[in-house]
């Protein structure tokens, strides 16, 4: 439930209210605005009639929150989330760009991929450690070896570093060597994992499972929110559907949609969306048209070699006029992106 508050309520008032709410066992939340105090009371919304509050003094009104997913709906919370990664804000006026690998192979192609996509201006450095591969013989990741491995080049690139975390045990882990923690699209689901990462104290670049619905990726943010993480990113990169010509079937109409319901910020990874890196700066373009805060876009400074998803990785000449288009488009949708000093 959504309780707003009379504007000559006290903050001494407000807490008492939601002493109540938290006496009857719902989660209750405090958003002081300035115009009006608004409570939240999460939950079985039942018992929250014992409290008579519809007749209290001080509320304006109660009404329900009609999604299913409470904490990361706009009806519960109007203004955009903005998510600090490093020194940047995703979710403002600022595109932000994470570049680099599908995965940490080696310091040298690290070193040689982070340059070029830091050179082009991304905003931050990606590169699996752990990785989730379909099959038992691909490439696994280097695991802590990698993790480190990212810390340390993103660290001398002034980058922040986003990295998969595929299991509860390892959170820890990759939360001391990364900026920020990717969810991958077959963990989507995993609750636990999600929990764990609510708890974290660090952004969460939760991807969009192959086969989950739009209400099942904000259910999923749900999770991590309500364990007291508000710091998420949402990602779409594309779901499984009937076509055959692409990897996936990247669903633009997300971005607009979970723009329209959700407060949280939503990146568009165009490069698992497709598969083929010919088609990964059009969608890139077609992602930041239609709303998304930023994108993250496999790089490898020689594809051919690469261990993992070499065929969706661009060039690093690819990724520097990527961005350079990018900006073209963000600046026609009222948005603004930096480039770097090499461009
Ligand atoms: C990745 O980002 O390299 C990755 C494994 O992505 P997804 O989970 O979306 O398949
Ligand atoms: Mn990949």
């Amino acid at each position: 439930m959504i309780i707003v508050l009379k504007r000559e309520t006290t903050e001494a008032d407000a807490k008492a209210l939601l002493g109540k709410i938290e006496g009857i066992g719902l989660k209750s939340l405090y958003m002081p605005g300035s115009e009006r105090t608004v409570l939240g009371a999460l939950g079985d919304e039942r018992v929250l009639g014992q409290l008579h509050l519809d007749s209290h003094p001080l509320v304006e009104s109660v009404k329900p929150i009609l999604a299913e997913y409470k904490l990361v709906s706009r009806e519960m919370h109007p203004h955009d989330t903005v998510v600090r990664v490093g020194e940047h804000a995703v979710g403002g006026q600022e595109i932000f760009v994470i570049g680099g690998p599908c995965a940490v192979e080696s310091r040298a192609q690290m070193v040689a991929t982070g340059e070029a996509v830091k050179t082009a201006g991304a905003q931050a450095l990606r590169g699996g450690a752990f990785k989730p591969r379909t099959s038992p013989y691909s490439f696994q990741g280097l695991g802590e070896e990698g993790l480190q491995i990212l810390e340390d080049v993103a660290g001398e690139l002034g980058l922040p570093a986003v990295t998969e975390v595929v299991e509860v045990a390892d959170v820890e882990a990759v939360c001391r060597h990364a900026d920020a923690l990717q969810v991958g699209a077959r963990n989507m689901q995993n609750f636990r994992l999600l929990k764990a990462l609510g708890q974290c104290g660090k952004p969460v670049v939760l991807k969009r499972g192959m086969a989950a619905t739009v209400k099942d990726l904000l259910l999923a943010a749900e999770y991590i929110v309500s364990e007291g993480n508000e710091q998420v990113i949402l990602c779409e990169r594309g779901i499984r559907t009937f076509e055959t010509s692409t990897r996936n079937t990247l669903d633009l109409n997300a971005i607009p949609f979970i723009k329209q319901r959700s407060h949280l910020p939503v990146l568009v990874d165009p490069s698992h969306g497709t598969g083929r890196r010919e088609l990964v700066e059009p969608m890139a373009r077609a992602a930041i048209a239609c709303g998304a805060d930023g994108v993250m876009v496999e790089t490898h400074h020689a594809p051919a070699e690469a261990l993992s998803d070499g065929a969706q990785s661009l060039f690093p000449e690819q990724f520097a006029r990527l961005m350079t288009s990018l900006r073209t488009i963000a600046e026609a949708v009222g948005r603004t992106m930096s480039l770097g000093a090499g461009t």
